[in-house]
């Protein structure tokens, strides 16, 4: 058997951290493989590339999780529940799709302990999966959007959602970033105002975005309340991802001693 080799698909991808997370963890593990960035345009073509490349598998990231989804042959029940998939494996020809997204986040909230109540900001893609393990988990998750259109499903799903113009704030632990406000430019993710009556009670705050200081976690902080950014995010869920791709092999702990080395060079 020969190296098997993986991918993450995606476009843009350039800036992507995960094949240094996966490939630091195949050296350091002496597992032999080799994770590649490969710019995919067409999200309909996702299948016939994987499997022209000859890839065992590939995590997927914007804006083609929902073409995963579809490519996908077999569905791990989560992934089918939330719609969306950021893993693929192969195994004797067929697709396994699985969201590693979803468990990564849960388990960098639950390393705070003692929180109940979440209060989201921004209701995308990363919201939904992220939203869904949080309530199976027993957290009590609201909502918050800048406009209404995105909430529908979500409060059809039975969380409490507002829009800025309609929330009535109440006391939450966390108060979490889910939006790309801060990602490429300074704005928050919600006005000024609204975040100073919710942020001075909440016990930390979080943003999804990893690698930068956002203006929500600078304004956290001028509050002075423990922060975390994305970075724990896509460590865990390229762990997870990693249990996947080599069959559950080693230990959560052990891919981490490696793939964490990604974030300090
Ligand atoms: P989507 O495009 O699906 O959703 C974007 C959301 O952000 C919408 O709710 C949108 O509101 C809101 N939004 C965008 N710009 C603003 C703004 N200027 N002010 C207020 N709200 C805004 O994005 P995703 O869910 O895919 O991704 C969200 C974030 O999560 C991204 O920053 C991404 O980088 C990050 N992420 C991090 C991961 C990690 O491992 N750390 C993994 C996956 C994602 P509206 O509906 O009004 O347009």
């Amino acid at each position: 058997m020969g190296t098997d080799l993986f991918a993450i698909f995606g476009n843009p991808v350039s800036h992507s951290k995960s094949p240094l997370m996966h490939n630091l963890a195949f050296k350091g593990l002496g597992y032999d493989g080799c994770y590649n960035r490969y710019r995919l345009e067409d999200g309909s073509k996702l299948k016939e590339t994987f499997f022209a490349l000859k890839l065992k598998g590939i995590n997927i990231t914007v804006p083609h999780k929902e073409h995963a989804y579809a490519a996908c042959d077999e569905l791990d029940p989560f992934a089918k529940k939330v719609g969306a998939v950021n893993t693929i494996i192969e195994k004797k020809g067929k697709l396994y799709g699985y969201n590693t997204d979803a468990p990564g986040f849960l388990k960098t909230i639950s390393e705070f302990g003692n929180v109940k109540t979440v209060l989201f900001l921004g209701a995308g893609g990363t919201a939904q999966s992220t939203s869904a393990i949080l309530r199976d988990e027993g957290y009590d998750v609201t909502i918050l959007n800048r406009s209404a259109g995105r909430l529908e499903k979500f409060a059809q799903n039975g969380f409490t959602t507002a829009t800025f113009e309609t929330f009535i704030p109440e006391t939450y632990d966390l108060v979490i970033n889910m939006t790309s406000a801060g990602l490429e430019d300074d704005d928050l993710p919600a006005p000024e105002a609204l975040l100073n009556t919710v942020i001075p009670p909440a016990q930390a705050c979080v943003d999804v975005i990893y690698g930068k200081k956002t203006p929500f976690l600078k304004l956290a902080q001028s509050h002075g309340k423990p922060t975390k950014d994305g970075s724990d995010m896509l460590l865990y869920q390229g762990i997870i991802a990693f249990e996947h791709f080599t069959e559950h092999r080693y230990t959560f702990d052990a891919i981490k001693s490696y793939m964490q080395k990604a974030f300090i060079l």
